[in-house]
């Protein structure tokens, strides 16, 4: 079960360059030793007594001594000033964890997993946590970046989609040349092709607004119930 929010230190172990500036640090925690936390949840560093930004945790709950976190730094405000000066050693603090896109097996549903650049991140936690535990049954993640260097994690979805053949990968680049010229296009187009039937679905969207609008009204127009669509944004 997850940790209710708490104040947390913990000290960067590693640091890892995923993209140009795509950033993943690996966390030892220090206070509390371990972390209970559900897959999809969020921690909060705080910056002054009204200032925080939210990282969504990277790695899957198996692991609650040792947490990632990943971030896009191009934004280049507070929150990315931050995640670049992180190096091993540094102790940070942070409250979690908190939030609640999170997907529950208990929930007989089929999910779509909708993700918008650096939005992979709770993805990323809630499909590895899924398929390490023996899901047995059928998802599909729709991904989109700008182009392919920005599909960080593309390589893990493309490794599960082969070993598990109910686990539908659909990555998806704005503009491509060479082998990912026929995966170009837009998100909401994507999720267009690949929803056929609304029935038993449930959409976890994460990204831009724009985007979660977008998927949201399409998946809405196709006769979904709108809480079944559930969203994070995170711009
Ligand atoms: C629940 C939650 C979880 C989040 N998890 C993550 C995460 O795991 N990784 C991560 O990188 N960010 C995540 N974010 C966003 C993060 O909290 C910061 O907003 C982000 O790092 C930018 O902070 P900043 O201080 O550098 O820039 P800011 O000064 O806050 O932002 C500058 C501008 O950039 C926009 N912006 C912020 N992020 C992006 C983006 N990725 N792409 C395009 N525009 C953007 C903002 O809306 C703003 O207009 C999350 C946000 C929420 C609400």
């Amino acid at each position: 079960m997850a940790d209710k929010p708490r104040e947390c230190r913990a000290r960067v172990i590693a640091v890892r360059r995923l993209a140009a500036e795509i950033l993943e640090i690996d966390l030892l925690m220090v206070e509390p030793p371990e972390l209970a936390f559900a897959a999809g949840q969020w921690v909060s560093v705080p910056f002054g007594p009204k200032t925080v930004r939210a990282y969504s945790i990277a790695s899957a709950p198996q692991s609650s001594k040792r947490i990632t976190l990943c971030a896009d730094v191009a934004p280049g405000g507070i929150g990315s000033a931050w995640f670049r000066g992180l190096v091993p050693g540094a102790e940070v603090s942070f409250k979690g964890p908190q939030g609640g896109f999170v997907f529950t097996r208990a929930d007989p549903r089929r999910p779509l997993f909708v993700a918008e650049e650096i939005g992979i991140v709770p993805v990323r936690s809630i499909v590895g946590e899924l398929y390490a535990t023996g899901f047995g049954r059928s998802a599909a993640l729709a991904y989109w970046a700008r182009d392919p260097g920005w599909l960080v994690y593309d390589a893990e979805f493309l490794s599960l989609a082969r070993r598990y053949p109910s686990f539908a990968y659909h990555p998806v680049v704005a503009s491509a040349t060479g082998p990912w010229r026929d995966a170009a296009g837009g998100l909401a187009e994507v999720v267009d092709r690949i929803v056929a039937d609304i029935e038993g679905l449930v959409a976890y969207v994460c990204g831009g607004e724009r985007m979660i609008h977008r998927v949201r009204d399409l998946l809405v127009a196709k006769g979904l119930d709108r809480k079944a669509v559930k969203w994070e944004k995170f711009w």
